[in-house]
């Protein structure tokens, strides 16, 4: 008995049964009750990335029918050839539109008062002139087409087939034609300050991405036609 005692007294206690913890069962346990939760996030994400795919298609879209609607070549707007029987020649090589005659000569009249004597460079201009201009040009000067457009329309591109644009120089100063120099000229600081009064305005200013600055190039606006003409142009992109 007294043994028996002692036996319980150091019997071995009864082993505790102990799990491991295993690590992927809780993960899983974790992912089970998170569940609901993560397929709340997957949700709204998948949702966002759809609608982000929707208008990134929509604004593409929108983009190219802008562009189409533009339909601008090398940054110049297509024009069409103006009717034989809407021009008229204001000097034995130029042909302007019969709209903008009057204004065009009463602005060189005008010019003259002030001591300043404007010179009429180049008018209307056939689509079949602007091509042997465009390609002949482009490659006498072996220059690819886009930098050929920098200076010159292509054919069906210029404002010269309206019969609305005018080139003009400074009789005082001819080495100064269709150079970026005319701007230093008396005609050109007369016209800075007095063509609009005549409804012409300079085209292709300092700020135009594609087409260099041409101060020597002018267009009339004060027609219904001659507006209607350039009312792409006109239009802030
Ligand atoms: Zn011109």
């Amino acid at each position: 008995m007294e043994l028996n005692k002692d036996i319980d007294q150091f019997d071995i206690q009864i082993a505790k049964r102990t799990y491991l913890n295993n690590p992927n069962s809780t993960l899983i346990k974790k992912l089970f009750i998170f569940s609901p939760f993560l397929f709340l996030i997957l949700s709204v994400a998948a949702l966002r990335f759809i609608r982000n795919v929707e208008l990134k298609s929509l604004n593409n879209l929108k983009f190219q029918v802008e562009r189409s609607h533009d339909a601008r070549i090398l940054g110049h707007l297509p024009y069409n050839e103006t009717p034989k029987e809407k021009l008229v020649l204001i000097e034995p090589n130029i042909e302007v539109h019969i709209d903008m005659r009057d204004s065009l000569l009463k602005m060189r009249e005008e010019a003259k008062k002030d001591g300043i004597y404007l010179v009429f460079l180049s008018g209307y201009r056939s689509i079949n002139l602007q091509n042997d201009i465009f390609y002949s040009l482009k490659s006498i000067r072996n220059q690819e087409a886009a930098e050929r457009a920098r200076v010159s329309a292509p054919p069906g591109y210029s404002e010269h087939s309206t019969g609305f644009a005018i080139d003009i120089g400074d009789a005082t100063q001819r080495e100064t034609d269709f150079e970026t120099d005319f701007e230093n000229t008396d005609a050109f600081r007369w016209l800075i300050k007095n063509a609009a009064k005549f409804h012409f305005k300079l085209s292709f200013n300092k700020d135009n991405k594609y087409v260099d600055y041409e101060p020597w190039h002018w267009r009339y606006e004060g027609s219904i036609e001659a507006l209607k003409v350039f009312e792409s142009s006109n239009r802030k992109l």
